[in-house]
């Protein structure tokens, strides 16, 4: 009766284990599978009641008649071969629709002595975890795809020994590998790498977990067969298990080799222009577009004699002469207005010694896209020695040229008387010697007269000495005394141009200068033209030749002292370079105008313009 009582309790038991336990268990019996017990959990599994308790398996859930288990079940019952399956997929019907489900599971056979009568069914739904990894796995490949198309080179190095157990084919290229490499440790696949810093920076994330981030790192990898120099921008971050174990390392480079190259290259530029700056006997230096000082080298500083952050608040109209500063503000506004370089000759005060020094000063104009003045660039250099050896020169030809006119004006007298006493005599051949002895001191005179003028010029001692006289009637006389003494048919149109205030003798000298001008740079032809037009309040003078003419670029510079285009040309055209000088002098200071018009081989006009008077 104890036995009986005790077997009814483990049956008990066992039943409320079987209906209770956390897995499905279920019961089916003879060869048509007979559900003869099935837990809540299998139910649930299937989606059925406990109507279902007698069926035969396909009859209860006729949706598994086409999936795998009834061939397994049936195996199991005929061989005795028990089945596990891992992560099985099944399609179970709930709510009407069938979806898929995943289940670890074991059909085991049941026995009755050596008898098979039914199959046991142990199971449990992993759904959630299978999916789990479904989605992890698909991430990570999605993870991979995008590092294979990102245009950073990525790797993932696992564990301290650094295999390398991803690398998208940016990196692999980087590196100039193949990909081999993936699953060798860094240290094989990249032998280069060792004696530089990054196998110890990534063992040390594994003690430190902390990130490395670098901006501009050098790298030598072996490309192409050569060992190379590159720059990379590098990220390497700790990659984390579940317990927050570092477990690898995710590494992300950008090649910013060219970046760096560029910027290297650049500031090598800025320093050799610096270097060039600072190596040039000159002051050199740049000004924004107000003129304000931007740059300039050490010898700016040098000669103002203050530190460099001084400059900013520098006053230059405190050491610049007072009418040079007024003729720089001139010059500067007009070189602004007509975007064009100026070139300037200033005295700044040399605090240094308390004198005033000569700087020849150029600037440069720099242009925007649109052309806007956006700085200028500009050298000051000092000319003080050569403008004191200038005055000097000056000083010295004075002295020697008016010493010489005395002399030269009794000789031009004795020449004449003695012309004069041969032609009495009737010597008619030597007469005619002391005729040219006559014209060639005229020449000379010409010449010292020059001179004079010049050092005149130079030292403001020029003094004009004006009246009223009518220009057309000037330029007649002075015309028909010129045909005198040359071949040349000399051409004249003029028109009445008015009266002028002016120093007649000048004037003329100036109308005289452009004639034997025109005259002597014109070796192949015989006659010059001479202009008076009157154009709106002006009286226009003008000497057409047709003669060797001007270069463009050098047609301004004929009117500066002793400038000659023709230098190399002296025996063919011999001169000093000074007539177009005193005539742009005499001009300018009658308030006039002076010009040349001119194409090279054809020949020039050169003209010059005075106002009308009342
Ligand atoms: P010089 O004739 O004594 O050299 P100028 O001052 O009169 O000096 O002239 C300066 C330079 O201008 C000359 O050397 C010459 O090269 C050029 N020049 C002047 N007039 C003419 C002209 N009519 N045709 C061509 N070149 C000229």
């Amino acid at each position: 009766m104890k036995k009986i009582l005790e077997n009814t309790i483990i049956l008990e038991s066992l039943t409320s284990l079987f209906s209770q336990a956390p897995v499905g268990l279920a019961i089916l019996m003879g060869e048509n599978l007979v559900i003869e017990n099935a837990n809540q959990q299998v139910l649930d599994f299937w989606q059925k009641g406990n109507e279902i308790i007698g069926l035969p398996l396909l009859e209860a859930l006729p949706e598994i008649a086409t999936q795998e288990f009834p061939t397994i079940l049936n195996e199991v019952f005929e061989t005795g071969v028990a089945f596990k399956g891992s992560k099985v997929k099944a399609l179970l019907e709930k709510d009407g629709v069938l979806g898929a489900r995943y289940f670890d599971f074991i059909y085991a056979p049941v026995y009755s002595g050596d008898k098979i009568i039914g199959v046991s069914i142990v199971a449990t739904e992993v759904t959630d975890q299978v999916l789990g990894e479904k989605k992890l796995h698909e991430s990570e490949l999605r993870f991979k795809e995008l590092m294979e198309i990102s245009d950073y080179s990525v790797a993932i190095f696992k564990g301290e020994d650094l295999y390398i157990e991803f690398a998208n084919d940016q990196m692999i290229k980087s590196w100039g590998k193949t990909r081999a490499v993936v699953g060798q440790k860094l240290e094989e696949a990249i032998p280069e790498l060792e004696g530089q810093p990054f196998f110890q920076i990534l063992r040390n994330i594994f003690q430190t977990g902390e990130p490395y981030i670098a901006t501009e790192d050098k790298v030598d990898l072996v490309v192409d067969g050569i060992l190379q120099q590159f720059y990379y921008s590098i990220s390497y971050r700790p990659l984390r298990n579940a317990d927050g174990e570092i477990y690898a390392i995710l590494n992300m480079g950008l090649n910013v080799t060219e970046l760096v190259e560029s910027r290297q290259k650049a500031q090598n530029a800025v320093k050799e222009y610096r270097d060039l700056a600072e190596s040039m006997p000159q002051i050199v230096w740049t000004t924004d577009k107000e003129g304000v000082f931007v740059n300039f080298n050490e010898n700016m500083l040098k000669f103002l004699n203050i530190e460099k952050d001084e400059m900013p608040n520098f006053d230059f109209s405190k050491i610049l002469s007072p009418e040079d500063f007024v003729q720089l503000k001139r010059v500067w506004a007009k070189a602004e207005e007509e975007k064009s370089k100026f070139e300037l000759e200033l005295r700044f005060l040399d605090i240094n010694i308390g004198e005033y020094i000569w700087f020849l000063n150029k600037a440069t104009p720099v242009f925007d896209e649109d052309r806007t003045i956006k700085k200028w660039i500009g050298t000051s250099t000092n000319i003080n020695d050569f403008k004191i050896l200038a005055a000097q020169k000056d000083t010295f030809l004075g002295i020697a040229s008016h010493e010489l006119k005395t002399p030269l004006t009794s000789l031009k007298l004795y020449a004449q008387v003695l012309e004069r006493m041969l032609r009495k005599t009737g010597d008619e051949k030597n007469a005619e010697f002391a005729k040219k002895m006559d014209v060639q001191i005229i020449k000379l005179t010409s010449l010292i007269g020059d001179l004079l003028d010049v050092t005149k010029i130079n030292s403001g001692k020029i003094y004009l000495n004006e009246i009223q006289f009518d220009f057309e009637k000037l330029v007649i006389d002075t015309v028909e005394e010129q045909q005198l003494s040359t071949d040349f048919k000399i051409e004249i149109h003029t028109e009445q141009g008015g009266m002028v205030f002016a120093d007649r003798d000048r004037v003329s000298q100036v109308i005289t200068n452009f004639i034997s001008n025109a005259i002597k740079y014109s070796p192949n032809t015989e006659h010059v033209i001479v202009r008076v037009e009157s154009v709106e309040n002006d009286v226009q003078f003008s000497v057409q030749d047709f003669g060797i003419g001007i270069p463009e670029d050098k047609k301004d510079k004929v009117f500066e002292q002793y400038y000659r285009v023709s230098g190399d040309e002296q025996t063919t055209f011999p001169g000093l370079g000074l007539g177009l000088f005193i005539s742009a002098q005499i001009v300018e200071r009658s308030k006039g105008k002076i010009w040349v018009n001119s194409i090279l081989g054809k020949g020039s006009s050169f003209c010059f313009s005075l106002p009308v008077v009342e």
